[in-house]
């Protein structure tokens, strides 16, 4: 059962750079207040499911997600769709998470209709304000999705998401599916709109060249697990997990002593259904040895800001200190 993994514990909501949601156990993970944390890994690891965890849009089998002081799990359904208010998702896909038949004002005002509001002018107006804020135009109110680019839609999904006035959203592969100049456009809008609202961001993505844009903190995960946790600079200069080096390794971003290191990775992602004893990494891993293939690594700090599973992190440094990238 997929779900089993994501044992979501956490913390409260304190003041800025304290954690926001965290979610420990098997996935493991903090959001502080005006953080971007990158939770990167290959299609099919989990990280949308994750996503999908801490917003209730699935249940999990076990666990706790602790959001601003409320455990979202054992909170009431009234309780829940209050908290909504302050957790807001963008999906990757604007043509499908866009209902064709709603005008593009409704569409964004839809979290505030969920709350109760009633349409009013002033909302009528508030919703020409959040078109202009995402670089759209108040006319463009009373379209329909059809009209507009994937990169338009995808403004007006992110008008949707900041609509409530969120402490934090939920971006699950939300450029991925746009054209790459498109891509820098909407990075950069959430990073303004970051900058000006102050709200967190989960920054769920594959691409490791993207997330390495926007995020302040990377987490890395694999096969429902998080395998490493750092500050970016460090994760990308210094990653300590065989998983990560491997996967910094395959992209055209990774350090040029990364790139040609020895540490390719081999072989398929197992399924996430059934996978590998001990270590999950441990069939496609170059440092495995006996005690991987039956003993789970748990999550350690292994330099300030830094955490790894891996039973052989202190191994894994690399032979001397690596430059910054140019
Ligand atoms: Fe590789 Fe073992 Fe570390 Fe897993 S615990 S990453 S198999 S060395
Ligand atoms: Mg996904």
């Amino acid at each position: 059962n997929l779900v089993k993994h994501f044992e979501l514990s956490s913390d409260n909501w304190f003041k800025r750079d304290r954690p926001v949601v965290r979610a420990v156990d098997k996935v493991s993970f903090t959001v502080g207040e005006r953080e971007t944390l990158g939770l990167v890994g290959e299609s099919g690891c989990g990280k949308s499911t994750t996503g999908r965890l801490i917003l209730q849009l699935i249940a999990p089998s076990a666990g706790a997600v602790r959001f601003m002081g409320t455990d979202l799990i054992a909170a009431a359904p009234q309780k829940l769709r209050a908290m909504r208010r302050d957790l807001q998702i963008i999906f990757q896909d604007p043509h499908a998470s866009l209902n064709p038949r709603m005008r593009v004002e409704e569409i964004i005002l839809e979290p505030l209709y969920a709350q109760g509001e009633k349409p009013s002018a002033a909302l009528t107006n508030y919703a020409g304000d959040l078109l202009e804020k995402v670089g759209l135009s108040r006319r463009h109110a009373q379209r329909h999705p059809h009209e507009f680019s994937g990169g338009q839609r995808q403004r007006i999904g992110i008008a949707r998401a900041i609509a409530p006035k969120p402490k934090f959203i939920i971006c699950d592969e939300a450029v991925s599916a746009l054209d790459v100049s498109v891509q820098a456009q909407v990075i950069n809008l959430l990073q303004d709109l970051q900058a000006e609202l102050g709200m967190s961001y989960l920054f769920i993505g594959h691409d490791l060249a993207v997330v390495r844009h926007i995020a302040d903190r990377i987490a890395v995960m694999y096969l429902g697990r998080i395998v490493e946790t750092a500050p970016k600079a460090q994760l990308y200069v210094s990653p300590r997990h065989p998983y990560t080096q491997a996967l910094l390794a395959s992209v055209p971003v990774s350090h040029p002593r990364l790139r040609h290191s020895r540490k390719r990775l081999r072989g398929e992602m197992p399924s996430p259904l059934n996978p590998p004893s001990g270590c999950h990494f441990h069939p496609r891993c170059p440092l495995a040895r006996d005690r991987c293939r039956v003993e789970d690594p748990m999550l350690r700090e292994i330099a300030p800001g830094q955490t790894v599973a891996c039973h052989f992190a202190e191994e894994t440094a690399s032979p001397a200190p690596l430059s910054t990238p140019s």
